[in-house]
């Protein structure tokens, strides 16, 4: 068994990937070939929003939404920029902030939904403030295990101190709240289609979305160079530099191949993956201890992972190693705190108050998901995993 069945995804699809690559292959047109634009128009329409600009990694996607902004180039009064990141998350959420030369201050999360506590949210600003190092400039939120984050508390926090909200949606593209897609929520957006992720591709990939044209417009820039947005259609304005950027685009390729996949994602999908994390809810309710992921009313995932807390006392290095020998492979999102990697040791970043976070790193298990599962396949894992509970 896998973890996400990537192999089974592309034998249902195969003929119109390989269609979509071959096509690629003999235009030649490898990059800004007509299929990446096709994309982008796609996606926007999808998710609700006016611009979709495609890039190389979620990461870079990150990173060029702050840039347009302007976060990182530390102006009033040469404090450096303050940007609120949630402690339990993928590391790239606050590396962004920090390689753009903003300092990332990690905010603890809700045990129930695995988001950034809005409460904890604004206790942390207030410190900031009060320190008077820093200068609060954004929030990235972030859509983790595919549930968007708390948007109306959020947002009613960025409102009051002024900062600008970026949705992580790296994981959560799909996701929705109140009839509203994910990557819709932030002032800015970003997502990834590492191979893995809700929406992924065969390789590296991500995108920006915003409403906002100017905005759009730099992060085009940025992400071939810093071009001259001025005259769009003069091919040698590539060759007039007037920001520094980056290289960061989406490969023909890779958008020739999510075309099909995002089809099959609207299609079936989403539906098929929801239906897997309901019987994984309803087969584990009544397990004493154990703490299932919780989708509040109005709220829908697009389970990027389905993670659960183990009961207090169950080894969870035992539980993997029982769950692997029954053939089924488990993984750990995440072991460590963002405010404990390594990379911000000694700085700012380092101090933070996370309980929870720090609890859940110690609890969290994730179980195979993916909308390739067969309904005896789920089965067996929560009958296996039922056992080995039982057992320790
Ligand atoms: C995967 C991920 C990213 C980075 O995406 P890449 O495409 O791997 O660069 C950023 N944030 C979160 C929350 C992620 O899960």
């Amino acid at each position: 068994m896998e973890f996400r069945d990537l192999k089974r995804q592309y034998q249902t699809i195969k003929t119109e990937i390989d269609k979509g690559i071959m096509e690629v292959v003999s235009s030649s047109h490898f990059i800004s070939g007509m299929q990446v634009k096709e994309l982008e128009n796609k996606l926007a329409a999808y998710v609700g929003v006016n611009h979709c600009i495609s890039c190389g990694n979620g990461t870079d996607a990150i990173s060029i939404a702050l840039m347009a902004h302007g976060i990182g180039e530390a102006g009033g009064g040469n404090k450096c920029d303050a940007v609120f990141v949630p402690d339990f998350t993928f590391f790239s959420s606050g590396e962004c902030p920090a390689t753009v030369g903003a300092t990332p201050i990690f905010v603890d999360v809700r045990q129930d939904t695995y988001n950034i506590d809005a409460v904890s949210l604004e206790h942390v600003i207030k410190r900031v403030l009060l320190t008077g190092k820093l200068r609060p400039r954004a929030v990235i939120a972030v859509d983790l295990f595919g549930l968007p984050a708390d948007y109306g508390a959020l947002r009613r926090v960025c409102e009051k101190y002024e900062l600008l909200l970026l949705e992580d949606g790296a994981q959560g593209f799909g996701g929705m709240f109140e009839g509203k897609r994910a990557c819709s929520f932030g002032d800015v957006a970003t997502t990834s289609f590492f191979p893995a992720k809700p929406l992924g591709c065969y390789g590296d990939g991500g995108a920006i979305f915003t409403d906002d044209d100017e905005i759009a417009s730099l992060c085009r820039s940025i992400a071939v160079h810093g071009k001259d947005m001025g005259q769009p259609d003069n091919p040698d304005s590539k060759y007039n530099n007037v920001r520094l950027g980056m290289n960061s685009r989406l490969d023909t390729l890779q958008a020739a191949i999510l075309l099909p996949k995002f089809k099959a994602f609207m299609n079936y999908e989403l539906i098929a993956i929801n239906r897997v994390a309901s019987i994984y809810n309803s087969q584990l309710r009544d397990i004493t201890g154990l703490v299932l992921p919780a989708i509040a009313d109005g709220f829908y995932s697009s389970w990027a992972q389905y993670t659960v807390q183990l009961p207090e006392g169950a080894e969870r290095i035992v539980v993997q190693a029982k769950m692997r020998e029954a053939g089924i492979p488990t993984m750990i999102y995440y072991v460590k705190p963002m405010h404990m990697q390594e990379a911000f040791a000694g700085t700012e970043s380092a101090l933070a108050d996370c309980p929870v976070t720090e609890k859940l790193c110690k609890s969290v298990l994730c179980l195979p998901i993916h909308p390739y599962l067969t309904e005896s396949e789920v089965d067996f894992i929560c009958k296996t995993f039922k056992n080995i509970l039982h057992q320790i």
